[in-house]
């Protein structure tokens, strides 16, 4: 399969099955903007709460937040980002089109029509608005460019409220804005996107245990969520290339159908952040220790990943295409604690009350185990089984006329199909909740 083929393929397939839809579709789009339809919005909420589980939930020294978009313009001043948060942008000078300098391989000429490129300026990446009536400079604030600013500001509300005793993180997901000169690569790279960001406070002596620490976690929550071990890769970002915060980062990347490119990101950011917004605000953001009663500003490890590279980096390593009784189709593996429904139940004929009857029966005992199951009566089996292959349900469930008893040895039995190797059993309905259970995990 060409690589740009499987990109379109995927695409495509995210619109058709409800993953993904172009944002403001109707009226032509707006760059850098996509919906997620139903099937993402499940996709994205599991992605969302396994990492919640792993990186927050499942720990003792971890709070959550959530934080504002729209902040003091301050904050970004402290931060560097006013100043810094700028990439290379050229014009070209016949065509007009704008680029991004350090993503051209030649930096002087127009990829697009052949025409002279002007000179690289700095371009802020910080989307800017105006809080209440007043449109002056006055009223400036601009919408965050990465969640982690929200977390800093909390630092010492969580401090003054939760009392946690250092080592301890604050977690967050949200929005993230950032006008991307050129948004590309379907949710790669968006101008508006979601973050999970960890703040982790540590002594300064203690930084690369921590470091450490997440990168494994980091490591094991790919894992989680099914990403193949060998597309994930590491990358440790020289210095020249580092965030202003940086004393170290690497960098996560992915086999992505267009490249080997950043999927998340891990950062030293130091104490950095703190000192700034304590010279800037004028508050102390010293932490006690209560033991040796010495006080300071904490150093800082940032885990932080964006979901929607997350949710592309999935979708493409779950994409596959195979023969199946002779018919080509499509199917995601995904996960099973990733896919967003996790069985379909199914009676053979929707117009016999009895299969009916027993086949909501049969979904019910299985929405116990989880809320996403699926029904579906919708023209043949073999139709029903190739949509839920689309979205990547692991078993479908089909209640025939052996299960109400016409063969008795075989009555409450079901026929539990597996969506990787369209494998079919004949399985008690207990077995089959015990299975759908066990594949949860
Ligand atoms: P890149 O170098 O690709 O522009 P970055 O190094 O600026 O990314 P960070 O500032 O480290 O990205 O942001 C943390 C994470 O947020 C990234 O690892 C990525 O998952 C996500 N992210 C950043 N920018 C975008 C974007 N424009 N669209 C989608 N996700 C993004």
């Amino acid at each position: 399969m060409a690589d740009q083929t499987l990109m379109e393929k995927i695409v495509s397939l995210a619109k058709r099955r409800g993953f993904v839809f172009p944002g403001s579709e109707i009226y032509g789009g707006l760059a850098g903007t996509y919906d997620y339809g139903p099937m993402g919005v499940l996709l994205k909420e599991n992605i969302e709460r396994l990492w919640l589980a792993q990186f927050r939930d499942s720990r003792d020294d971890m709070y959550g937040v959530d934080a504002t978009i729209l902040m003091n313009p301050k904050i970004w001043e402290a931060s560097g980002h006013v100043a810094g948060f700028s990439d290379p942008l050229v014009e070209c000078e016949k065509c007009k089109r704008r680029f991004r300098a350090d993503h051209l391989d030649d930096p002087k000429t127009c990829p697009e029509c052949g025409g002279k490129l002007g000179e690289a300026k700095q371009f802020n990446m910080m989307f800017k608005t105006h809080a209440g009536a007043a449109e002056d400079e006055s009223a400036t604030v601009y919408l965050r460019p990465e969640t982690a600013g929200g977390i800093f500001m909390n630092y010492k509300n969580v401090v003054d409220s939760a009392h946690p005793k250092l080592p301890f993180g604050i977690a967050q997901i949200g929005k993230a804005f950032r006008n991307e000169i050129a948004p590309r690569d379907f949710i790669f790279r968006l101008r508006e996107l979601s973050q999970m960001e960890v703040e982790y406070f540590v002594k300064p002596a203690e930084w690369e245990a921590a470091f450490e620490m997440w990168r494994s976690v980091m490591h094991a929550y790919a894992d989680v969520i099914g990403l193949p071990k060998d597309s994930v890769h590491e990358l440790e970002v020289p210095d020249e290339d580092r965030a202003h915060y940086s004393k170290r980062t690497i960098d996560f990347e992915f086999d992505y159908p267009f490249g080997r490119k950043e999927l998340w990101g891990l950062a030293y950011r130091t104490d950095f952040d703190l000192k700034a917004h304590q010279t800037g605000s004028g508050v102390s953001l010293e932490y006690l220790d209560e033991e040796t009663k010495e006080k300071f500003v904490p150093h800082v490890i940032e885990p932080s990943l964006g979901v929607d590279r997350t949710v592309l980096a999935i979708l493409s390593s779950a994409y596959r295409e195979d023969t199946l009784g002779g018919e080509t189709r499509t199917y995601l593996a995904l996960a099973p604690k990733i896919a967003p429904v996790k069985a379909m139940v199914s009676p053979l004929l929707k117009n016999k009350p009895e299969l009916v009857a027993k086949a909501r029966e049969v979904r019910e005992a299985l929405r116990k185990v989880h809320p996403a199951i699926a029904w579906d009566d919708n023209g043949n089996i073999g139709k029903r089984y190739r949509r839920q292959d689309e979205i990547g349900t692991p078993f479908c469930i089909t209640i025939d006329f052996d299960t109400l008893g016409e063969k008795p040895e075989l009555k409450d039995t079901v026929t539990l199909r597996h969506r990787d190797t369209g494998e079919q059993e004949r399985l008690s309905v207990e077995d089959v909740t015990a299975r759908l259970r066990e594949a949860l995990g």
